[in-house]
This record gives structure tokens, sequence and C-alpha cells, in this order.
């Protein structure tokens, strides 16, 4: 299979990323932490990609489409990407390059604007493991460290008021669209997001038919 998780930042599509590809063995393909892991390298993508991410900006097309076109290539298991495509020019690439290996489903996680805002200013991630928190509806076990690996927890950058409201802005200029693009393609997968992590994930399984 080859699934596209839609949704504004916030929405949840990272964890409901993770979670399917645990269950099905896809390759789970994140452009967001692709960026984040060569910015930690201090490699030349990840000084690029650092600055556009600290505006709340979006990376050129040409940069995020090669890197993410290679690592679907030669992709076996199937794949989930999340935070790919974020534009109608990459998602004309990514069609061009799969060809007749259409993707199966676009999953739009649909979240109101209010509460998008509300879980980004509140967001801590483990800078180990990456494993989202949230300070009042899902903080640690301890405060300021991961129930999972132990590690750090820290509030992403681009996740402070200023620039997560500007994240949500180029959201709905740049990547809402694709919404109508995917429906337009017969591929679209509507999913209500303000639900339990739990019942999103039990949902989308059994609306993908695992
Ligand atoms: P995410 O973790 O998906 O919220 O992505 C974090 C940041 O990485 C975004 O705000 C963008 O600056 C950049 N980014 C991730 N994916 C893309 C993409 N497909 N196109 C452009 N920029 C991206």
């Amino acid at each position: 299979m080859r699934i596209i998780l839609l949704g504004a930042p916030g929405s949840g599509k990272g964890t409901q990323a993770e979670r399917l590809a645990e269950i099905t063995g896809m390759t789970h393909i994140s452009s967001g932490d692709i960026f984040r892991q060569a910015e930690k390298e201090g490699s030349e993508l990840g000084k690029l990609a650092k600055s556009y991410m600290e505006k709340g900006l979006l990376v050129p097309d040409e940069v995020v489409t090669k890197m993410v076109l290679d690592r679907i290539a030669g992709n076996e298991r199937g794949f989930i990407l999340d935070g790919f495509p974020r534009t109608i020019e990459q998602a004309e690439s990514l069609d061009k390059a799969l060809r007749e290996d259409d993707i199966d489903k676009a999953v739009y996680i649909k979240v109101s604007q209010d509460e998008l805002l509300r879980r980004l200013s509140g967001r801590w991630i483990c800078r180990q493991c990456e494993k989202p928190y949230h300070l009042t509806t899902s903080p640690p076990k301890v405060a300021g460290r991961c129930d999972v690996c132990g590690g750090q927890l820290y509030q992403r950058p681009d996740d402070t008021t200023e620039t997560a409201e500007k994240r949500l802005k180029v959201y709905f200029e740049q990547t809402a669209p694709l919404v109508d693009y995917y429906r337009k393609k017969g591929r679209l997968l509507e999913m209500d997001g303000e639900r339990q992590i739990e019942e999103v994930s039990k949902d989308l399984l059994s609306k993908l038919r695992w």
C-alpha cells in the first residue's frame, strides 16, 4: 500500500503515521523528521532546512521532492508519507514519479483551527526518540523526561505560538488545496482527528481494511 497522511501541523498525522507503520510494517517517511535529523547532524541540508523551518515556512519544493523521492525509490514494503506532499507542485511530482503505481489513499485528518493552535503551543517532544507530549492533555510521568526512553523533552522552536500561527497560515494557503486535489482523484479518506489517538488509529485501520 502507498498512503499519504494529510493534515495541518498538530493534527496528529505524525503519531498516526508512526502507529500505522508499526502495525503494518510499511515504511514511515516523515519529511519533517528527516530535516530535523539533518539539522542535528549539522549537514548542508540541515542548515538549509533550518533557515525555513524556524520561520514557519516551507522548504523549497525541489529540495524536499528530491529527498522524498529518493527514499521512495525501490521501496517494496509500501510507504506512509507524513508531511509530504505539502504543495500541489510536490503532489504532481509525486504522481509523475509513481506513474501507474499511484497512491492508494490520501488520509485527511481534520482538526479545527483553535484545537490545532492549542495542541501546537502545548507540545513538547523527546529529543531522543521524538515522542510527542502535551503539557496539559498528555504530560510525561516525570516533568521534562520521556516516559519511553528517559530522554529530555524540548519544545520545537517552530511550535512557539508565533511560529505555530505562521505555520497554520502557510498550511491553509499552500497545503489545504491538496484535500481537493486528492478528492478529485477519488483517493481521499477523511477522518475526524478530534478524538483520542487510539480511536482515530482504530478507525483508520478499519477504513484501510487492514
Ligand atoms: P513537520 O514536522 O511535518 O511539521 O515539518 C516541519 C517543517 O519542515 C515544516 O514546517 C517545513 O518547514 C519543513 N517541511 C517538512 N515537510 C515539508 C514539505 N513537504 N515541503 C516543504 N517543507 C517541508
